[in-house]
């Protein structure tokens, strides 16, 4: 049995518990074996693939905090720290009833292959709670975020650890959480990314994952004959990083034709009002059904279906797992070129293989959406110089960044024999940085 096998089969043992993490375990170590393979002897010798599969440390802690009615609330708040072989761990944390020490490690693991991808000094991590920001007021979410923060603020500082938003984490809660990571430590540092601009944000940030996304795609499809302009788009999601996606890519000259949220889909004919979904979901914080009201023509659809839309490049935004098989079925039947993951995970392993076995031009998240964590990095440099960078500075960073994890996912994949193969290029080209790293750092 080859080295992977092995540790992959020992994880299903281990790790039987957490779906979510052995899926992305098994993704990566199977994409990995043309390197693996050529690198068997020292690998096994300093059991790299157990080392990196096993968390440097997974901090669980309580986070009681008290609601508007006067009730104590408990949730449980998770930081993985999972890889810090060639710089401080950074990675979001995602607020959701959903989360779990699964979900929290298949992010963390990802997150260190991505941002070693983005070639800037960045190890892997990731945090959040299983708390659900929908439907709390303000002062509730001010109240969770410092109690989650007096926890958490013992294990990271600017140099260790420094961690950002994801889902149901925005500007709001990195803004409370950092509030009281100062009070606490009396620090002023760059300790949290995504911050707002009044105190250490950078500009950009908040556009960068779906730009990122789209800069990348639009490399994806240059390099193989296509041209994004005219091109029909479907976007799953309309948060953070598909609301910035969808507005790149109509500036660069397609359509995009549908968004989602957990609830249902718009489908609009005539592409989709940027303006009217940043009105909802960033001011009003409403459901996409009132996107109507803003576009009588659109079609607004409950439950799932961005999926059955006839486009030529599809872009999920949304969550985990959210395009299965089938939905890969049917986008292959309606003749789709592209599908660039905005979400982490978004495809299901079949789906993924079946749109690659299908000549489907496939960008896996931790290459197509690292403009995200790439842009906190800039942040953090910003915030190490006391300085800050124009919009269009950090922009043309994260182009030039994004451009290059294109060639080097592409040429990682063609040097291991699998050429036009994202996924393999994209885990190979993250795991040899890291992995010299972890070789040159010794056993620890
Ligand atoms: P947001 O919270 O801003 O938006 C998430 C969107 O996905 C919302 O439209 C939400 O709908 C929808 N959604 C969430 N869960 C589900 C579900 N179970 N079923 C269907 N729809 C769902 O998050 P982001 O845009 O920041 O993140 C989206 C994805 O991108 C995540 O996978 C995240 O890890 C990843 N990512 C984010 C980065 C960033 O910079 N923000 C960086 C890299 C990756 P609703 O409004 O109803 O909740």
């Amino acid at each position: 049995m080859s080295y992977a096998k092995e540790v992959i089969a020992k994880a299903d043992q281990k790790f039987a518990e957490q779906p979510e993490f052995l899926q992305a375990v098994k993704e990566v170590l199977s994409s990995l074996e043309p390197i693996i393979e050529k690198n068997e002897d020292r690998y096994r010798r300093d059991a790299i693939l157990e080392r990196l599969i096993e968390p440097d440390r997974q901090i669980m802690f309580r986070v009681s905090w008290i609601d508007d009615s006067g009730k104590v609330r408990v949730n449980t708040g998770y930081r993985v720290q999972f890889n810090n072989a060639i710089g401080p761990y950074k990675g979001g944390l995602r607020l959701h009833p959903s989360v779990n020490l699964s979900i929290i490690k298949f992010l963390g693991f990802e997150q260190i292959f991505k941002n070693s991808l983005t070639g800037l000094p960045i190890g892997g991590a990731k945090g959040g709670s299983d708390f659900d920001p929908k439907g709390k007021s303000d002062r509730e979410i001010m109240r969770f975020c410092q109690s989650f923060m007096t926890e958490l603020s013992k294990y990271i500082d600017a140099d260790t650890d420094v961690p950002a938003g994801d889902i149901g984490t925005g500007a709001r809660e990195i803004g409370y959480l950092f509030g009281q990571y100062k009070k606490i430590k009396g620090l002023y540092e760059g300790v949290l990314t995504g911050k707002g601009l009044s105190y250490g944000g950078s500009l950009a940030r908040t556009e960068a994952t779906g730009y990122g996304l789209l800069y990348l795609t639009t490399e994806m499809l240059k390099c193989n004959g296509h041209d994004i302009k005219g091109k029909r788009v479907c976007v799953s999601g309309s948060g953070n990083v598909a609301t910035y996606a969808v507005e790149k890519a109509q500036q660069l000259g397609a359509k995009v034709l549908t968004v989602s949220d957990s609830t249902g889909w718009v489908y609009d004919p005539d592409g989709i009002d940027v303006k009217a979904l940043k009105d909802i979901k960033e001011i009003r914080r409403g459901r996409l059904s009132l996107y109507k009201d803003y576009r009588p023509n659109a079609e607004y659809h409950e439950g799932k279906g961005v999926w059955s839309v006839k486009c030529d490049v599809a872009l999920p935004c949304a969550t985990q797992n959210e395009l299965t098989l089938e939905d890969a079925k049917t986008l292959v039947k309606n003749g789709v070129i592209a599908v660039s993951e905005g979400a982490n995970m978004p495809t299901t392993l079949d789906a993924t293989n079946y749109l690659i076995e299908n000549g489907v031009l496939f960008a896996p998240g931790k290459a197509a959406n690292a403009g995200g964590v790439a842009t906190s990095a800039l942040e953090m440099s910003q915030n190490s110089e006391r300085t800050s960078w124009t919009f269009e500075q950090v922009d043309e960073k994260l182009r030039s960044i994004m451009i290059n994890i294109f060639h080097n996912m592409e040429s990682a994949a063609a040097r291991y024999g699998k050429p036009g193969n994202y996924v393999v290029g994209a885990n190979i080209a993250g795991f040899e940085k890291v992995v010299d790293a972890m070789l040159a750092e010794g056993v620890s």
